[in-house]
């Protein structure tokens, strides 16, 4: 069996569409008035929106249920499907720690509380009966201010649960404060952190100032596409980008998926690493083996380069310790098996 790492998952767009109906429905939520039927809750929660704004509204909702008393109940469904049908031997998950503390409290209380947020999560993401080998990124927000942003890096870095930050939010709104994203990244790669970025996801959030930073890159599709002139440079240091298809399409951001064959044409042209990933795979409600199935029927690659990309993950991981992806561990166990009769 082939084991699949996956690199951009959301907490938030984590939770399937039926888990999070049941669960409206169990804590008898507003908005399981709204929808009696899981259908209808199914067609709202997933359907596509016009622009990346309208889709990140979607995550507000979930956050507001993902409190430090739900989240356990969450992660556990989370880490169950991923295992039994994704085939996930390694995921790191991405949040905003400060947007899942206690909105009653103040900003400062609400920052001590994302300790035990962060705790929560990796308690809750080690599952004996569904072991994955697990890791958190932490979210800086462009909504937030600017100390929160600080103490969610600062937190990062003191969190052996934590691996790397990311930077979130919609990539459109970081232009009036690039200069204090720069400054974040530059005082996470100070303490050692990894980092990835949402950047060049849409065609209004390409800031250059903001790669050299980074060690992946979230989304980077209109790299290739507006500026692929950039591409050498990506590829010579060595990042790689996080490519989640079912998004562009939920967004607005592209209306055929067979745009995507020219992201991945060029990066392959210029040695750049491709990491195939989900993003929201519950509110898409559609798993990592379909992402690869849905590249592979389109045309947009082929089984080679498929086995490039997964390949990838495992390298681009932030927490996999390893060489090699667990597929190559298996086979020479096989050898070894083999060998012996
Ligand atoms: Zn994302």
């Amino acid at each position: 069996m082939a084991l699949y790492a996956e690199l951009h998952r959301h907490l938030g767009g984590s939770v399937v569409p039926r888990v999070l109906w049941r669960y409206l429905h169990r804590s008898e939520s507003d908005l399981s008035a709204r929808f009696p039927d899981y259908s209808e809750f199914e067609d709202f929660y997933t359907r596509p929106r016009d622009t990346l704004d309208e889709y990140l509204e979607l995550h507000t909702l979930v956050e507001s249920v993902q409190t430090a008393e739900t989240l356990p109940y969450f992660i556990y469904r989370l880490m169950r499907g991923a295992y039994i049908f994704e085939n996930l031997a390694y995921l790191e998950l991405r949040y905003t720690p400060f947007l899942r503390t206690d909105a009653q409290l103040s900003q400062s209380q609400r920052i001590d509380q994302m300790a035990e947020i962060v705790q929560i999560v990796g308690e809750a993401s080690r599952v004996k009966e569904y072991p994955i080998v697990s890791s958190q990124i932490l979210c800086m927000h462009s909504r937030l201010p600017y100390e929160v942003n600080r103490a969610i890096v600062a937190l990062a870095a003191q969190s052996d649960y934590v691996c790397a930050i990311d930077v979130a939010g919609g990539d459109a709104h970081y232009a009036e404060r690039l200069d204090e994203f720069v400054e974040l990244y530059v005082y996470a790669r100070s303490l050692n952190l990894k980092t990835t970025g949402h950047v060049y996801e849409t065609t209004e959030g390409c800031y250059p100032e903001l790669l050299p930073y980074l060690m992946r890159i979230g989304h980077g599709i209109q790299i290739p596409l507006l500026q692929p002139h950039l591409l050498k440079e990506v590829a010579r240091r060595g990042q790689c980008l996080e490519v989640c298809p079912t998004t562009y399409l939920k967004t607005g951001t592209m209306k055929d998926i067979r745009q995507l064959k020219q992201v991945f044409d060029r990066c392959f042209d210029a040695g750049v690493d491709i990491a195939i990933c989900t993003d929201n795979a519950g509110l898409h409600n559609v798993r990592l083996p379909f992402e690869y199935e849905s590249l592979l029927t389109h045309d947009i690659i082929g089984f080679e380069e498929l086995q490039a990309c997964q390949d990838a993950a495992f390298r681009h991981a932030f927490a996999w310790n390893y060489a090699q992806r667990p597929a190559s561990m298996l086979t020479s166990l096989l050898k070894t098996e083999v060998g012996a009769i």
